[in-house]
């Protein structure tokens, strides 16, 4: 029994930190901090020092956890295995919160599927009914609203969207273990490497992207093409399910004209042949900043 708080803790699992925060009932955030993912050897034990720390008082009290991890997850076990995180596999990451919160619910969902979430509830996406959600910048990631309802698979890997494969004569593997995913053409890093191999000096997206804007031709070239591919992985989903409207975030997607230019013409390019894909509309994500922390407080509402 006891009084249950109005806070939720939300956790938004990635390659390189997991983000933690206590959100109110207006999706607010209150209190938020971070601990290193990626290869850190004590991850649990970090983690669990850092809610402890953040929610004090109410740990015991909180009306929920909400999840966004990257992927695979096995939503109905509660265990994840993100590519990028290697010391977790099959982690009952679900099970360990419950246990440390006393939180009656505890739910999980894929990364992007809480951003195309939080999109349609409180962002860019509010009036729209089918669209779905990408996330470009590390990695590429989706999720898809239709029906006006999140999806959520029957395993909850809508968000492996970057692993479906636009090109089986590829020779080279991809971090998931298959060839020719969509993320190895369309992810920011890739890019970078790409121009790279054709002569510009540079090491981030970031920078790739200035060194386009003032007419870099192997940036403009690089860019060109992962848009391209980008473009091409998208309309293999709308044309699957007869939808037209993608709601673009990541930081890749935030370097503005550079990029959506590029990015739009080859959406119009490659559709054009679709006779009933004749209009895509392109949004961009609005929420930015803590959008995986919003999107993990909402897969409890
Ligand atoms: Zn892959």
């Amino acid at each position: 029994m006891g009084n249950r708080s109005e806070l939720v803790l939300a956790i938004d699992v990635g390659a390189t930190k997991i983000a933690i925060a206590l959100v109110d009932q207006s999706h607010q955030i209150i209190d938020k901090s971070e601990v290193p993912s990626g290869s850190n050897p004590d991850l649990w034990s970090d983690l669990e020092k850092a809610v402890k720390a953040l929610a004090g008082a109410h740990l015991k009290e909180l009306s929920g956890v909400g999840i966004a991890s990257a992927g695979p997850i096995d939503r109905i076990s509660g265990e994840i295995s993100p590519v990028n995180i290697p010391g977790w596999r099959n982690f009952p990451l679900v099970a360990k919160l419950r246990e440390l919160t006393s939180a009656d619910r505890v739910v999980l969902h894929g990364d992007a599927m809480a951003l195309a979430n939080a999109e349609h509830k409180v962002g860019a996406a509010r009036d729209i009914q089918n669209f779905l959600g990408i996330v470009v910048s590390t990695g590429i990631g989706g999720g898809l609203v239709l029906n006006n309802q999140l999806y959520l698979g029957e395993s909850g890997n809508v968000s492996y969207f970057g692993h479906h494969i636009i090109n089986f004569d590829e020779s080279s593997t991809c971090g998931c273990g298959r060839r020719g995913c969509l993320e190895q053409y369309a992810r920011g890093p890739m890019m970078v490497e790409r121009a790279s191999r054709h002569g510009w000096a540079g090491d981030d997206f970031k920078t790739l992207a200035e060194s386009a804007r003032t007419g870099d031709s192997a940036a403009i070239e690089a860019i060109d093409y992962g848009s391209r591919a980008l473009a091409i992985g998208c309309i293999n989903i709308l044309q699957s399910l007869d939808i037209h409207t993608v709601v673009i975030g990541g930081g890749v997607a935030q370097a503005g004209d550079v990029y959506w230019q590029p990015l739009r013409q080859h959406f119009i390019n490659e559709s054009k042949a679709i006779g009933f894909l004749k209009k895509i509309d392109l949004i961009p994500a609005q929420l930015e900043r803590d959008a995986g922390l919003i999107g993990a407080a909402l897969a409890l509402a």
